[in-house]
């Protein structure tokens, strides 16, 4: 089968490879759909853990081709998606209801080979039922399962006002999570004129290219979406007293933010991240098979495997047509 490698830090390679074997407790997946994400970028420029080669793709949906002797949820023929953090279920994080801390942690995609390559193998605890959803779709469960992390960790009061760092495909789905947990006020701030717009049409009320125009000490909370480390400074100066941040974007490895003490303590701050999720796949297919996401547009690019390298750069150029980008193993059909 085909497969993309990235052998070491901004080298790729389209590579034939041996379909995998499964272990009895596994699942062969044919990927359909594999997203693009910021962390696989992170991932290509050695910004990110795990080691090299990698295969990356861990936002993906596929057909199931076979099963391990020990599966029972599954069939050939099944429509799924996974989610790629895999955890032990017997350390101290896991055996405490902190999987995503797990010690013995693996993540396809990361440590064990992902969705940028016709074939997958999955244990059968980390795959879900995507029902009748669309492929493109479905490969979007595990992002939105960050960011319905991401939401609960931030845990905002209804009818609270929160300021959005990025309009890149998490940003927009922050957007849309805030809004369901009641948030009255949600403002996006993107540089990429067309990216905020895009964010007022899926209810953004009201949108910024520029930091400089937003108003200081005024939301009850900021999220950044962005993970670049010049945004991150400047949250806290946006956040009202007594208010939360919430770092969600995933920062470069090895990087530092600058932030000046004294605000934290005179606003009296609660500053958050969230890493990862917690078994918030299911939540998010709820909301994807039951359309409480407006998704039209949301894909603005599908590219056979061989052209992931492009992709990426689709990315990096902050192009203004560019949203999600989905690379489609086994073609289109
Ligand atoms: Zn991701
Ligand atoms: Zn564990």
């Amino acid at each position: 089968m085909k497969a993309v490698k990235i052998s070491r830090p901004n080298f790729i390679e389209l590579v034939n490879i041996p379909t995998p074997e499964l272990k009895k407790t596994e699942v062969l997946i044919k990927v359909m759909a594999s997203g693009i994400c910021g962390t696989d970028i992170h991932i290509f420029h050695g910004e990110y853990l795990g080691d090299y080669p990698v295969i990356p793709g861990h936002e993906f949906s596929g057909v199931i081709e076979a099963v391990g002797s020990l599966v029972t949820r599954f069939k050939p023929g099944d429509r799924v998606a996974v989610e790629p953090n895999i955890a032990c279920d017997n350390c101290y994080h896991c055996l405490n209801n902190r999987h995503n801390f797990c010690l013995n942690w693996s993540g396809i995609g990361v440590t064990r080979p992902g969705g940028m390559e016709q074939y997958v193998a999955a244990p059968e605890k980390s795959v879900f039922d995507i029902g009748e959803i669309p492929f493109e779709h479905g490969a979007l469960m595990e992002p939105l399962s960050c960011v319905l992390h991401g939401v609960e960790r931030l845990d905002p009061e209804m009818a609270s006002s929160i300021a959005i760092f990025g309009a890149g495909p998490i940003g927009i789905l922050l957007l849309q999570v805030l809004k369901l947990k009641g948030a009255a006020e949600i403002t996006v701030i993107d540089k990429n004129p067309t990216r905020v717009l895009f964010a007022k049409e899926l209810g953004a009320n009201e949108v910024f290219t520029n930091l400089d125009d937003l108003k200081r000490d005024d939301y009850d909370a900021v999220v950044d979406a962005t993970g670049v480390i010049q945004v991150m400074n400047r949250c806290i100066d946006y956040v009202r007293h007594g208010g939360k941040v919430l770092f969600f974007g995933v920062p470069p490895s090895g990087k530092k933010i600058n932030i000046e003490a004294f605000p934290i303590f005179r606003k009296g701050l609660t500053i958050l991240s969230s890493y990862t999720s917690l078994r918030n796949s299911y939540q998010a297919l709820d909301l994807l098979k039951k359309n409480h996401l407006s998704l039209a547009g949301f894909v603005s690019h599908k590219l056979p495997l061989d052209e992931l390298l492009y992709g990426i750069e689709l990315i990096e150029g902050g192009l203004d047509d560019v949203k999600k980008v989905v690379i489609t193993p086994n073609g289109t059909g």
